[in-house]
């Protein structure tokens, strides 16, 4: 009866994986060129093409527990590598909302990262990195990090202490409801 359940929840996670993501797990014929192409599977338990494998062998829950989701960058390496167009990055993304979705953030500091990112987009069309960075420091409990790197960039112009809006900010929120009106989490 375990067993079953167990089964039964992988199946389910696969397919919702699948949905919000639109990836078919299966297209997938394991070459491995994602994993060696992406910059930074050095760091992650799992390479991109071990989670896809886990995904298929109906053993998401394994998948869940996985750093690898919440390392990569989503910077689409091994999408564009990939013979099969299996895009992974979407599939990274969509592996971290349902674990987010039951509780089993891996990264915290990744977490509280992409949110403050995704806010700070909402509401002005852009990262507003000074912005984005005192978020980030507060909420992970670290308000000095990189402190003393503030003043030269602030005096190079490289970051600003005011945000600046995009012109249609409208457009992206819209943007971002939508996604909530569709069931994501915006962020
Ligand atoms: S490159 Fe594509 S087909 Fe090859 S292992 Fe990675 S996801 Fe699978
Ligand atoms: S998108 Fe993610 S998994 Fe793919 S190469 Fe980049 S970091 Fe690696």
């Amino acid at each position: 009866m375990e067993l079953s359940a167990a089964l039964e929840g992988n199946r389910d996670l696969k397919e919702r994986v699948e949905r919000a993501s639109g990836v078919h797990i299966e297209d997938c014929y394991q070459c491995g060129k994602c994993s060696a192409g992406c910059p930074v599977a050095a760091w992650m338990d799992y390479t991109p093409r071990q989670v896809i494998r886990l995904l298929q062998l109906g053993l998401g829950e394994e998948a869940l527990k996985s750093r690898t989701p919440w390392l990569c960058a989503g910077c689409q390496a091994c999408y564009t590598r990939c013979p099969r167009e299996v895009n992974l990055p979407r599939l990274m993304e969509a592996v971290r909302q349902e674990a987010r979705r039951r509780g089993r953030v891996n990264d915290r500091k990744v977490d509280i990262f992409d949110r403050a990112f995704l806010q700070s987009v909402e509401r002005y069309g852009r990262a507003h990195e000074m912005g984005l960075i005192v978020q980030y420091n507060l909420q992970s409990g670290q308000p000095f990090k990189d402190a003393l790197l503030a003043p030269p960039l602030l005096m190079k112009g490289k970051i600003s202490p005011l945000p600046a809006k995009i012109k249609n900010v409208a457009e992206v929120k819209e943007i971002f409801a939508r996604v909530r009106a569709r069931g994501g989490d915006g962020h």
